[in-house]
Formats: structure tokens, C-alpha cells, sequence
């Protein structure tokens, strides 16, 4: 089969790579329905995050599980799956508390802008649909595999609760999301941070009642001015640079919380001023396999679109364009067919 491979700043190639096959007894093999290029695969492409050696891409998928190995129960051939970005067993003590991204045999999932996927682990990490999705849902499903379930955990570690009020630092595939989440928690105002048209009307069509252009302290004194000058209940920080975590920061209210899920690079927190600031700080990669089967389900039942982020699709062939249109932010996200 060809996969995706990175092999320096802004070079992503489609090139032959070896078949993956069954090496454990708990792996299985997915016949990949959609994959997509994620925000933080921006960071080595950029040459920002360094790589060792060439790098297979990608950690967002779904699709019909080709073959399992003999100590894998809960799914079988045939099945529609979506997994986790992150591999878990769910069943060490830190699966069991909820935390999966922290889980005892964690590993990272690449390799899934291919045609075809092994995944460890596999009963801890993929969840089966009870039917085979139609063609046109599948999105929707393959964003529940880190970007709305990523979205989801910035939402639940901010504490979001009925009638809050929201601020989502960060207007990428993640931040629209985390609108979404917010208002499916049942926040009443949520306000998003965003300078860019396109993304501002998918924010509004996902739950945004404010859309705040501002940076820095300007962005911090209209934040101030739509929550009773106090700040938001719920900061969502979805960026992951020092500048938007002290913007997350300085916009939360003394006792609210702040849920960061930005990839963190270059930053250095200062607690100093954060000390003083009173709240509460819970995130890091998102514990999606806690969230799957809710999160599967309220697309299923058409509650939720958070496929809508996805504005390019491409034939996985083309993922070096993909990657292009979304370090050029021509795209908010690229989705990739086999
Ligand atoms: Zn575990």
C-alpha cells in the first residue's frame, strides 16, 4: 500500500509503505473509511516540533475492521469502528478513572493517513457501530476520533455546565468544536475568539452568541465586558501558545475553569500572575475513549455535526495539498478518502 510520510519541513509524501499486519495477539487491522489531517500535525510540518527520522503520518480514523488477533473480543470483521487517537487497554486503574490518554500502556497512534491501519489494543481503543454508517455520516464519525472529542474534554475539564457562560480561545477545527460542545452542555452565552469570516458563521451555526475579534488586552476588556466584568465561568483553550493561555486565563472568572487541549509549544506559564487569578486549570490530550460511545451516539441520532469542519476533502493521494491548504488556513480541515 502507499501511506503519508513527513520527512522535513513541508514535505509530505504518498509513498510505498509496507502492509500492516497483525504482530499482537490484541491488534486489529482497519480497512481506513475517512482519516484527516489534524492541527497539531501542522506542528512538525511547520519544522516547529523536530522529527528524528521520516515519519508516518497521521492518528484520526474510522473504517471496517479488516481482521483481529485472536485475543481481541469485542470486535470483529466487518464491524464499523472508530478509534481514539490515543491507544488504551481501559483497563488499568487510570482507564478506569476515566483517563485513557494517561493510561499504563499508552502509545500514540500514527501511520493513519494510509489505506489501511493496525491498531493495538484494539478492545480498549475502538468502540463498533451497531450498523454500518451511511456514506455521508462518516465524517461526522471520523471527527469524533480526536477533534470533537478533543473539543468535548476542553468543554467537561472547563466544567461547562447549563446556563455558563463559555469563552473558546482558538477558532481551528478544535475551537469551532468546542462552540458545539459548550452549547450541547448547555452553556447560554459563548463567546469565540476568531478574526476570520468563514470561521466566525460556523462558530455562530454551532452555538456562538459573541464572536470577539480582539487579541491580548483588548480581546481581555470585551471578554470583561460581556460577562459582568467579572470573566466567563468556562474557558475552552484550544491553541496551545503562551499568548492564548494567558488569554484563556485572564478571560476566566476568580472560580471558574479554564480546559486547555492546544498542543503546548513554546510556552512558559508564568505562575506568578496565575496565582492570583483563582481558577481552575485541567486539560491535556483528551481522554476520547471515555467520550466515544456518548459521542458516537449523538451523531448517530443527528444531534450533532461536527463534520461540518471538515472544507476540503481530498483523495488521500492528494494529503501533501491538504496539508498545504491548512498551513495556508485555506482550509479549516482536510478530510482524505482512500
Ligand atoms: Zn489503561
Amino acid at each position: 500500500m502507499r501511506g503519508t510520510v513527513l520527512y522535513g519541513p513541508r514535505d509530505i509524501r504518498f509513498e510505498d509503505r509496507e502492509d500492516p499486519r497483525i504482530e499482537k495477539p490484541t491488534d486489529a487491522i482497519i480497512r481506513i473509511a475517512a482519516t484527516c489531517v489534524c492541527g497539531s500535525d501542522l506542528w512538525p510540518y511547520r519544522g516547529i516540533q523536530k522529527i528524528a527520522q521520516p515519519t508516518p503520518m497521521g492518528h484520526e480514523y474510522c473504517g471496517v475492521v479488516e481482521e483481529v488477533g485472536s485475543a481481541v473480543k469485542t470486535v470483529k470483521p466487518g464491524q464499523f469502528i472508530i478509534g481514539s487517537f490515543c491507544i488504551s487497554d481501559n483497563t488499568c486503574p487510570n482507564c478506569r478513572n476515566g483517563y485513557q490518554s494517561g493510561c499504563q500502556n499508552l502509545e500514540f497512534m500514527t501511520r493513519a493517513q494510509a489505506p489501511m491501519l493496525r491498531v493495538p489494543l484494539a478492545d480498549g481503543t475502538l468502540v463498533a457501530t451497531t450498523e454500518m454508517p451511511s456514506d455521508q455520516i462518516i465524517p461526522s464519525l471520523l471527527a469524533v476520533s480526536d477533534v470533537f472529542g478533543t473539543a468535548w474534554f476542553a468543554a467537561d475539564a472547563a466544567n461547562v455546565k447549563p446556563g455558563a457562560t463559555a469563552v473558546v480561545v482558538g477558532d481551528g477545527a478544535v475551537g469551532l468544536l468546542g462552540v458545539l460542545s459548550a452549547k450541547l452542555m448547555g452553556a447560554e452565552r459563548i463567546i469565540a475568539m476568531s478574526r476570520q469570516e468563514k470561521r466566525q458563521k460556523l462558530a455562530k451555526e454551532y452555538g456562538a452568541t459573541d464572536i470577539v475579534t480582539e487579541r491580548g488586552e483588548e480581546g481581555i476588556a470585551r471578554i470583561k465586558d460581556l460577562t459582568s466584568g467579572i470573566g466567563a465561568d468556562s474557558v475552552l483553550e484550544c491553541v496551545g501558545t503562551e499568548e492564548s493561555m494567558m488569554q484563556a486565563i485572564q478571560s476566566t472568572r476568580p472560580g471558574g475553569s479554564i480546559g486547555y487541549v492546544g498542543v503546548p509549544h513554546g510556552m512558559r506559564l508564568d505562575v506568578w500572575p496565575v496565582f492570583f487569578k483563582l481558577v481552575h486549570l485541567h486539560g491535556g490530550p483528551a481522554p476520547v475513549r471515555r467520550y466515544l460511545v456518548d459521542l458516537i451516539k449523538l451523531v448517530l441520532d443527528r444531534k450533532a455535526e461536527p463534520g461540518k469542519v471538515f472544507d476540503l476533502v481530498l483523495p488521500l493521494e492528494q494529503v501533501a495539498e491538504g496539508y498545504r491548504a491548512m498551513d495556508e488556513r485555506r482550509a479549516i480541515k482536510t478530510l482524505l478518502r482512500p
